[in-house]
């Protein structure tokens, strides 16, 4: 019995000095690891740019998906920089930004279960250099979460910068009193143009201008309205920004009524006669809505910067005549991210008061109140901000 109770002894010491190990370990595991019902991931790497502003600006989508039960309310997101804070998205801005995914609203709440995408804009002051990396701080409210401990902070997101040098190019149209409409980088018909294409998310106008032309007295069009010769622009010569190759060329799509959205038209007629320039290095240009007939090249051709492709048009999915174009890094229109460019010369004579007040200068004809630029800023290597009012070297 002695003998058995001793050697039985080690044994009952061995285990409890195990069990409390184990105890040590699964508290230290529960200590350190958080449930994280929020996954964050940023999977198109931003590109910084420089902006008609001067200022250094990044682009991209932070998805955010909810992994539990129940709603799970955005309140704040920050943008850091390694350890510095470089941006702070309140709850306004949150709601305004964060769209679930295949939608066009936003909203601040995912349901459970839900993933949508916050469209991040950044401006770094003018000769900032961006950082190397991003993540984010996302505080919200998990309704699935214990009582009391509904209010997280979650972190993650974690992208590097791409640091490629951005494409630099020339003019695509030649001229006076241009409108880049629903460019970069708030206005939302572009930025936010995120397709599922080929198994795979693609926002391939992420970058796009939608470029008007104002007459003299500040009007996009003078006279009917439904007729395409009222417009400024319409004929205007879109011009090859560079050297290129010509990827693709689409013809023969009918002109469309002004004033009217276009009925019937397939994702492979939205973008209107249409011309994809190859710039190399994985960039091509986009140049869409031309008029039918006056397209100049065929696809193979050579160009060369400056020479004509086609006549600015109304065809495809337009609801006016327009010239739009973007850079993307494949030779679909659908199935490409957008890019960040910089055009190497023009002037900035203005701004609009906003993508509101050009609606409705486009759909009545009335004059728009501009914002002169005093004395015209001369710009070198840059995109043309949204509502910026452009000169291109006649
Ligand atoms: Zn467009």
């Amino acid at each position: 019995m002695t003998v058995a109770r001793r050697t039985s002894a080690r044994p009952v010491g061995v285990a409890v000095a195990l069990l409390v190990v184990c105890l040590a370990t699964t508290e230290r595991i529960w200590a350190e690891d958080q449930m994280t019902p929020l996954l964050l991931a940023v999977h198109d790497r931003p590109i910084p740019f420089r902006g008609s502003d001067g200022r250094t600006h990044l682009v991209y989508e932070l998805w955010i998906t909810n992994f539990s039960s129940g709603d799970a309310t955005v309140e704040q997101v920050r943008v850091l920089g390694g350890a510095t804070a470089l941006a702070t998205l309140d709850a306004a801005a949150v709601a305004s930004r964060l769209q679930p995914a295949g939608r066009r609203d936003a909203s601040p709440t995912l349901p459970g279960g839900g993933t949508s995408l916050l469209f991040i804009h950044l401006t770094l002051a003018a000769n900032t250099t961006p950082p190397a990396r991003l993540s984010h701080e996302v505080k919200a409210q998990i309704a699935a979460a214990p009582p009391g401990q509904q209010q997280m902070t979650l972190s993650g997101g974690e992208v590097a910068v791409d640091r490629r040098a951005v494409v630099v190019i020339g003019p695509p149209l030649r001229g006076d009193r241009f409108v880049a409409a629903d460019s970069c980088c708030d206005a939302t018909r572009h930025t936010r143009a995120a397709l599922p294409v080929d198994g795979r998310v693609r926002i391939a106008q992420r970058f796009a201008v939608d470029w008007e032309q104002m007459d003299d007295a500040n009007r996009i069009y003078v006279g009917p309205r439904e007729q395409l010769r009222s417009y400024r622009i319409y004929g205007a010569e879109a011009l090859a920004v560079a050297d290129a190759r010509v990827a693709s060329v689409l013809d023969g799509l009918p002109e469309q009524t002004p004033g009217k959205f276009p009925e019937a038209i397939s994702l492979a007629q939205a973008d209107g006669n249409a011309v994809v320039l190859d710039l190399g290095n994985g960039r091509y240009a986009l140049y869409a809505h031309l008029q039918p007939g006056s397209l100049r090249v065929r696809a193979g051709d050579r160009v060369r910067r400056g020479q004509v492709l086609g006549l600015v048009g109304n065809t495809g999915n337009s609801v006016a005549p327009h010239l739009h174009f973007h850079v993307m890094d494949g030779p679909s229109a659908l199935d490409a991210n957008g890019l960040p460019y910089e055009i190497d010369a023009f002037t900035v004579t203005g701004h609009t008061p906003g993508t509101a007040a050009f609606d409705a200068a486009e759909e009545q004809g009335t004059p728009l109140a501009i914002t002169p630029v005093n004395p015209p800023a001369a710009v070198k290597h840059a995109l043309p901000l949204d509502q910026t009012i452009v000169r291109f070297a006649p």
